[in-house]
């Protein structure tokens, strides 16, 4: 797969001129990690000397579909071992803010699948199902995965309304902000984000005046990236990733080094590039065989 950047390529690293600079890794999950059909060259035995090396690593993804620990048994059945530990997801993000903005124990809607409202529960929501009359304290979009459109955004743009016209409270957190994900070459899927986006859109014709919104939990955004370097116990990371406006737009925003791989979702052929990585790979194994 090729980027067509205006300019040159960033640097290729080696392994070791990473973990000389840098002390901890972050790593994006899918497109880096494992594809559609299965891990990608270099993927395993990267974690590997990672661990060998003593070099802090964290898996930082915008899943909230799963948790933590199916993610886990997914990426070891593709030969990645990934520790559930490991593992900081957008999902994983609710308990955390939950607390911050007195959530406990309040009511949740949750779209996404069974696995999203466990990541509720955990943060001390209680799940409430979403029909015509639901009222709520706070709606999760968690994933779009079993949301049924158009039905559910109608009961969910329902909630909003009836909720903010009254001059109530109503909480919008985000976990996965992509607004699309590749399906096949040439057809693509909208993402939570991309739901989000549409009821944002209500928001903003319908109170014009009020600074109405989804909480975005997910990379680009803050949020995880914070967490992940909570995690690590350092800021001097840097994050690998195969998006450049989630991964790398993420961590220049958190003034973190990047680098760009080029196994997962291209940037459109022709389109500059909105930012630039630190370093750039073709892919995994060519950093494992440089200056090994
Ligand atoms: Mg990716």
């Amino acid at each position: 797969m090729t980027h067509k950047d205006p300019g040159d390529l960033p640097p290729t690293p080696s392994l070791k001129a990473l973990t000389d600079q840098y002390d901890g890794i972050l790593i994006d999950a899918y497109g880096v990690l494992v594809d559609k059909s299965g891990a990608l060259p270099g993927a395993a035995e990267l974690l590997a000397r990672l661990d060998t090396e003593g070099v802090p690593w964290l898996v930082v993804t915008n899943s909230a579909s799963r948790l933590p620990e199916t993610l886990a048994a997914e990426l070891a059945a593709l030969g990645v071992p990934v520790p559930a530990g490991r593992l900081v997801t957008s999902g994983g993000l609710l308990p955390e803010h939950f607390a911050e903005r007195g959530l406990d124990g309040c009511r949740c809607v949750v779209m996404g699948p069974a696995e999203s409202t466990v990541y509720v529960e955990r943060a001390g929501g209680i799940a409430v199902m979403l029909d015509d009359h639901t009222d709520a304290d706070a709606l999760v979009i968690a994933d779009q995965k079993d949301v049924r459109c158009l039905e559910d955004l109608d009961r969910a743009v329902s909630l909003m309304l009836r909720r903010f016209d009254a001059g109530k409270r109503l909480e919008l957190l985000l976990c996965n902000p992509d607004l699309l994900y590749p399906v096949a070459p040439g057809r693509f899927g909208f993402t939570a984000g991309g739901l989000a986006a549409m009821l944002e859109a209500v928001l903003r014709e319908r109170y014009p005046r009020r600074d109405l919104g989804f909480l975005r939990l997910g990379k680009p955004n803050r949020p995880i990236f914070d967490a992940a370097l909570r995690r690590l116990g350092s800021a001097r990371a840097v994050m690998i990733g195969d998006q450049l406006g989630t991964d790398i737009a993420g961590a220049v925003g958190c003034g973190l080094d990047s680098v760009l791989v080029g196994t997962g979702v291209a940037p459109a052929p022709g389109e500059p590039w909105p930012v630039r990585p630190t370093w750039y790979l073709r892919s995994l194994t060519q950093m494992l065989d440089a200056g090994a």
